[in-house]
């Protein structure tokens, strides 16, 4: 899964010690399971508050997706912000969003912390396959006028100019969005949060915990832990702690690569410096040192390997950006997201002193930022602005049916999506051809008035 390519190869800030387990017997205030972005970022804000936090984490840091995004940083939700609105109103998407914000206001903040060079680029294209220029302009103003967000609606030419494809028609342009090293963040933030006093462990998987008392009691294999609070940031991995938890999320692979250098010819058909993703969810991808160009696709509710995927993302980067010819790959992997039914993280208390931060989808940087805070404002301030996430309750993922449905719903999407884009591209030739009638009907005509 890693190379010296692989986001996950950073080494500027990675622990060279070597894993270090819990063997002994320990108190705490805070037990966080779970060492990537939620689990880290929520240790980080609680120890910079004074508490004593330790990490237990089954694997080593960003072991699962966590240490391999792609780095993109936008306000939002995995949730497209119109299903929000017919869910909870305008007034409580109006400050889940302005909370998506602050999640990357505050990874931007921690990037620049961790060095000048960690946040790569800005800009953010959401492209869409369809020619959806009327439902644009009320989502821009929702975003902008409403929502506060730095938006703007960029007409289909614009989007060609910059991606040499036909398949994509309109794009709303996020300017403050923006890239960061991925890897190079998260190990980041351990040596943050090390910094902080957090101990982290790792190796130590937690296999049961009993959160009925005041001292919450958690079980690893050679030691025990008390705490005030759990933090329970272990995704789909979580397992045994909290099986009902674990069940309320369906596991999704997601497959990424990226390219061996590709010389000029890449910056002629992809002029655009920050992150392009469509409205479907289906592609995502950048440019990566200059020239390799690094890009995210296929799904599978079942772990796959990810070489057997080289193909399919070669043939995903072919079609719609035929121009590029055959891409080789330096590499590929894969990370597993947690994919709730509703598509809203889980971010809040569970009972008194139990925390879940989890379900962050497709989209983890901001909203793990930002389910950190919740949680350590909500711990040690009582803010209760977790409660805004109450109306996405949890709810059972159906099991293996649930990852059969999944992946039929995974298909079914870009099924539906790639016949969209096929209509919207024939009406596109369509209307070409009629203005081009149009023309030389008119032409016709000019010459039968000068005879
Ligand atoms: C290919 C890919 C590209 C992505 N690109 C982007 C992007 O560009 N922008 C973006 O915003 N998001 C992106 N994401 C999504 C983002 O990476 C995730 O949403 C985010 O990393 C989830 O973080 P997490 O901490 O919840 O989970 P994880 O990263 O899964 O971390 C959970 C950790 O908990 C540990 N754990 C679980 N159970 C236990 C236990 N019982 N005991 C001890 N430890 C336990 C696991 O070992 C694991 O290390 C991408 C995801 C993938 C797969």
């Amino acid at each position: 899964m890693t190379s010296a390519l692989s986001p996950d190869a950073t080494t500027a800030v990675q622990n060279t010690a070597g894993p270090r387990r819990l063997t002994l017997d320990t108190d705490v205030d805070i037990c966080v399971v779970g060492a990537g972005l939620a689990g880290l970022t929520a240790a980080l804000e609680l120890a910079r508050k004074g508490m004593d936090v330790v990490v237990l984490e089954r694997e080593h840091v960003g072991w699962n997706a966590s240490g391999h995004p792609l780095g993109t940083v936008m306000p939002g939700y995995g949730l497209p912000v119109g299903d929000i609105m017919s869910r909870v109103g305008f007034d409580t998407t109006r400050e889940l969003w302005a909370l998506s914000r602050r999640g990357a206001a505050y990874v931007r903040h921690t990037a620049e912390q961790l060095g000048p060079d960690l946040a790569l680029s800005d800009g953010a294209l959401e492209v869409s396959n369809v020619d959806i220029g009327d439902q644009l302009i009320g989502r821009l103003q929702m975003l902008g006028e409403d929502f506060g967000t730095d938006v703007e609606g960029w007409q289909i030419e614009r989007v060609r100019d910059v991606l040499k494809t036909r398949r994509y028609f309109h794009a709303v342009h996020y300017p403050t969005a923006f890239q960061i090293d991925g890897s190079r963040y998260l190990h980041g933030l351990a040596v943050l949060a090390k910094a902080a006093g957090v101990r982290i462990f790792e190796q130590t998987p937690v296999v049961s915990i009993d959160a009925g008392g005041i001292r919450k009691r958690i079980v690893t294999p050679a030691a025990r832990l008390r705490a005030s609070h759990i933090v329970l940031a272990g995704n789909v991995h979580l397992g045994s702690p909290s099986r009902r938890l674990t069940d309320t999320l369906l596991p999704v692979w997601r497959y990424a690569a990226v390219s061996e250098p590709l010389g000029e010819r890449l910056a002629e058909v992809i002029a655009f410096q920050g992150s392009v993703m469509d409205t479907d969810g289906i592609d995502h991808f950048r440019i990566v040192q200059g020239d390799r160009l690094m890009w995210s696709s296929p799904e599978t509710t079942w772990s796959g390997n990810p070489q057997r995927f080289r193909r399919t993302i070669q043939r995903r980067i072919r079609t719609i950006f035929p121009a590029l010819g055959r891409v080789p790959l330096a590499e590929t992997w894969s990370g597993v997201i947690g994919q709730t039914v509703h598509g809203m993280p889980q971010i809040g208390q569970l009972r008194r002193g139990l925390w879940v931060a989890s379900g962050f989808g497709r989209q983890g940087l901001n909203t793990t930022a930002l389910a950190g805070q919740l949680i350590a404002d909500g711990i040690l301030l009582r803010d209760d602005r977790w409660r805004l996430f109450a109306p996405f309750e949890l709810v059972w993922a159906g099991g293996r049916v649930g990852r059969v449905a999944g992946q039929v719903v995974v298909g079914w999407t870009r099924g539906r999506a790639a016949t969209a884009g096929v209509l919207a591209r024939w009406r596109e030739r369509a209307a070409a051809r009629e203005r081009a009638r149009e023309a030389r009907l008119a032409a016709a005509n000019r010459q039968v008035e000068i005879r």
